[in-house]
């Protein structure tokens, strides 16, 4: 399989290439030549392991496959789990509990493989890099654990100081690993964003230091979340699957496109939002316009601006690279698009959209819990709601995250608190490990060359 810029400037990449170089040098993204065609009967009886490999070595041909094996393994043996991601039916509904890695959170099932792929790649090239990014809690702490002791890598995350929620904090900064440097900015989590940015601008500086980014549009990400498409698909034993996704950036929702393309029969996507609406308003009313972010119960959702949504353009258009880079160019002049006609229509003919605003999300984890006994996260809420909006039989919603780590959306839901699992009431007694430091892009700057030099 080779790989080629959605914007048309680069193309017949490797696998490992595509990876290392994580957003296409002409700005857009990296998406495969071609989307190859799977037999189900060959994949329908396979763990959740074998299965991975089955789909992996369809888009990755420069890895030996002893060595993709023993990476996979590696990756899911952190998860509680040897179902690693299980499917549990509920009254009407599939809930596939993506959350049962070292985060509590779905990011995990792309970041154990990322973390292993990188220490993996790095070491065959005789290289090393030094991971920098920004969170606002969930993202952060699945790249630690992801990189967290890998060799010839370290990892340095600027989280808003006292600004991300307790869970999100503890999970960081307890990690005592050498390579990992959680950085707590005395600012915002924009504050942090722009930062980063302005580092990784100083061309001179990313490449004395071999910085690089873990950020949510690596191919290799969405290339592991689509296994799970395939893995409820068959655990449900549907015939024809309605998939509902908590959605934020348009990665995980992608994941389950790229699967339809591959032939999962998919009937339809549904794309759940929370009050950061951009792709509920695209989806319904061909409106891609930027909003204003406002604070919700689902944190992860808060975004504006899906970093994933341009591969789908590709798709849209086509695979008309020069069609895609009028419209992003468009984009970035104007934040907005407009699609009308039989574009949108196309768009409806594989995705609906709901949107789950702050009642909506509380009333459907009361009403879940009530009916079932069993406690949807706010993310996962806002999938239940559009699943039970769009009406459909046997939809399968994605549960983006565990309900502990949302503690205080559940007790406004349901009056309790959920019960924590051991390894996240555990976090409250171990040392803490960060370093707090201005809102400062020079303080950032010297105290990676600090440590960097020290090593
Ligand atoms: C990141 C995240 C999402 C959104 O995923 P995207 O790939 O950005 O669409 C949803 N739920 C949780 C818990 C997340 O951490």
């Amino acid at each position: 399989m080779k790989y080629k810029s959605t914007r048309g400037g680069v193309s017949d990449l490797n696998f490992t290439d595509a990876f290392l170089m994580g957003l296409a040098t002409d700005g857009g993204l990296i998406v495969p030549q071609t989307i190859p065609n799977v037999d189900l009967d060959n994949l329908r009886d396979l763990d959740y392991n074998n299965l991975a490999f089955e789909i992996f070595r369809l888009f990755i041909d420069d890895i030996p496959y002893n060595d993709l094996r023993t990476l996979i393994g590696k990756s899911y043996s952190t998860f509680d789990t040897q179902e690693v991601t299980p499917v549990v039916k509920k009254n009407g509904l599939f809930i596939l509990e993506l959350f049962h890695g070292p985060t509590f959170a779905f990011k995990d099932v792309a970041l154990q493989f990322l973390g292993n792929l990188f220490e993996y790649v790095l070491k065959k090239r005789n290289t090393y890099v030094n991971v920098l990014g920004a969170t606002s809690g969930d993202t952060g702490s699945a790249a630690i654990y992801g990189l967290k002791g890998k060799e010839n890598i370290n990892i340095f995350i600027l989280h808003p100081h006292n600004k991300v929620s307790k869970v999100q904090e503890l999970q960081m900064t307890t990690v005592e690993d050498v390579n990992v440097y959680n950085l707590a900015i005395e600012g915002t989590f924009d504050d942090c964003q722009a930062i980063v940015k302005s580092i990784f601008n100083d061309l001179k500086f990313k490449e004395k230091y071999h910085l690089a980014a873990v950020n949510s549009i690596n191919w290799a990400r969405i290339l592991a979340q689509i296994v799970y498409y395939f893995y409820a698909y068959f655990k449900s034993g549907v015939d024809k699957a309605y998939f509902s996704v908590p959605t934020g950036n348009f990665g995980d929702i992608f994941a389950g496109y790229m699967a339809k393309r591959m032939g999962l029969p998919i009937e339809k996507l549904i794309l759940a939002t929370n009050s950061n609406d951009i792709l509920y308003r695209f989806v319904n009313y061909g409106d891609y316009s930027t909003g204003k972010v406002v604070k919700t119960l689902s944190p992860s959702m808060d975004i504006q601006v899906a970093s994933n949504f341009e591969r789908y353009l590709y798709y849209l258009s086509d695979e008309n690279s020069i069609r895609v880079k009028e419209l992003m160019d468009e984009f970035t002049r104007t934040k907005k698009l407009k699609f009308e006609g039989d574009l949108l229509k196309k768009v409806q003919l594989d995705f609906e959209s709901y949107r789950a605003g702050v009642e909506d999300t509380l009333a459907t984890i009361k009403r879940f819990y009530e009916e079932t006994g069993y406690i949807v996260d706010p993310h996962t809420a806002a999938g239940v709601f559009a699943a039970i909006k769009a009406g459909y039989r046997d939809v399968i919603c994605l549960s983006t995250a565990h309900p502990a780590k949302f503690p205080d959306a559940i007790m406004d839901a349901i009056g309790a608190y959920p019960e924590k699992p051991r390894a996240i009431s555990e976090l409250e007694d171990k040392n803490k490990r960060m370093w707090v430091l201005g809102n400062s892009v020079d303080e950032v700057k010297k105290f990676i060359e600090k440590k960097l030099q020290k090593g």
